[in-house]
Order: structure tokens, then sequence, then C-alpha cells
């Protein structure tokens, strides 16, 4: 039986997955940990060192490899979208009727009350936030015009 060893340590459990969904994929042998804990409080990550992917030590150069073709980058990208999707899905952007604000800069009633598109931070932890229902931040919602694509606060 061959050693064990840690292939790599991500801080993203979302990213972890996906990558040990390609190496499944690839027939090689891998599981996570420290997942669960991660996972409960993304908070945590840091303080226990991320989410580790174990694999045989016989694997390792295969599974790195694998790891350096840059197909990763395109399934990582795949995911994300997936999962963009499916928060779209679960939290439709809100629109309030379009007569109920006109736009302070070029006076257009079509108006939706959306999140605020300025200081969007890294998308990935927001659907990650979302997905697992905590809310390390709060989302400011502003007004904003679909015509000229001004924000306000009313
Ligand atoms: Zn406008």
């Amino acid at each position: 039986m061959d050693k064990i060893v840690v292939l790599e340590t991500f801080y993203n459990p979302i990213e972890a997955n996906i990558v040990k969904a390609r190496l499944l994929d690839s027939d090689i042998q891998c599981f996570l940990s420290d997942e669960n804990s991660v996972t409960i409080n993304p908070l945590y990550t840091q303080a226990l060192g991320g989410v580790k992917l174990h694999v045989f030590e016989g694997d390792v150069p295969l599974a790195q490899s694998i790891l350096r073709e840059g197909g990763l980058e395109n399934s990582f990208e795949e995911g994300t979208e997936g999962l963009l999707a499916e928060v779209e899905r679960e939290f439709p952007v809100t629109e309030q009727a379009a007569s109920d604000f006109i736009c302070s800069s070029c006076g257009s009633s079509h108006v939706g009350y959306v999140q605020a598109t300025k200081n969007r931070f890294n998308i990935l932890t927001t659907v990650v936030s979302l997905l697992l229902m905590v809310y390390p931040f709060k989302a400011r919602q502003t007004h904003h015009c679909f015509d000229c694509g001004h924000e306000f606060d009313v």
C-alpha cells in the first residue's frame, strides 16, 4: 500500500472539490480532509490550514501533471458559472416597479433595486457565502438605472 500524501492545500472548498472531481475522473484515488470544518465556517479556513487534498504517493507525478495541464482553469470556470446560475435561481435579483424611482442622472424610470455592482468583491466569496447561507458581510443594495448604468441611493 502506497503512502498517502497531501497533494495540495486549498482555501476554497469549492475549488478543492473541483480538483478532486478532476482527479477522480482520471482514475486517481484521492480524498479531502478538514473539509467539514472549513465548510461550516469559512472564516476558520485559515486557522485549520485549508482543505487538504490527499493522494497516494505513487500518483503524485500524474496528479500534478493533470493539474498543470491547464484544463483545470477551464473546469474551474465552468464550475463557477454553474454555481452562479444556481445562485441566480435561488436568489433572483429583485426589481421594484419601474415607476417607483427616477434615475437622478438621465431621468429614466427604468430603475431597479439591486445589489451594488460597484464594490462587488470576489464573486467566489459571495457564491460560497450564499451557498452556505452565511453572510460574513452585508450586501449593499442600491438603485441601478438600466438605461445609463447610473447607481444611486434614494
Ligand atoms: Zn439613468
